[in-house]
């Protein structure tokens, strides 16, 4: 935590108690720099949860976003960490829209940012989370991709 006078990085904690009715922490702090004192307080993060197609509820898992964004890419030049990235900005762009997110949005959310990184992912990806009706959307998507070149 920087301290909000002078910048150091380096703050002394020099008292912590519960406060909000034991939902969050307090802290007073205290700057090894300049010596100024201040408050943080350590709040939970609501746990983002996933609206499923079948309507049930399921807490958000990166891995698993992770699992099927790499299925889509298999065999595409397109590094571990890039994925890890997408997943993290993905999950970083719900943060403040409520607990609650249906998963199509993000499966809308995951092709947005797949159609810069890999054409041919953001196709796969497409064909599983986008509601296809069949083979026909499928090609409508490849050709607009094909004329987009
Ligand atoms: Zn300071």
């Amino acid at each position: 935590m920087l301290c909000p006078v002078c910048g150091a990085p380096s703050t002394r904690v020099i008292d912590s108690r519960p406060a909000e009715g034991g939902q969050s922490i307090r802290r007073r702090r205290e700057c090894e720099g300049c010596g100024q004192r201040f408050t943080t307080y350590e709040r939970l993060e609501p746990q983002l949860m996933v609206r499923k197609r079948n309507g049930r509820l399921e807490p958000f898992s990166p891995a698993k976003l992770a699992a099927g964004i790499s299925a889509a890419l298999a065999d595409r030049p397109v590094s571990g960490s890039s994925i890890d990235r997408l997943v993290e900005e993905v999950e970083a762009s719900f943060h403040g829209a409520g607990s609650q997110v249906r998963s199509e949005e993000i499966g809308r959310e995951v092709l947005e940012r797949l159609r810069s990184l890999d054409e041919v992912g953001y196709v796969r990806f497409a064909s599983v989370y986008k509601d296809f009706q069949g083979a026909a959307d499928f090609e409508k998507e490849v050709a607009a991709l094909e004329s987009a070149e």
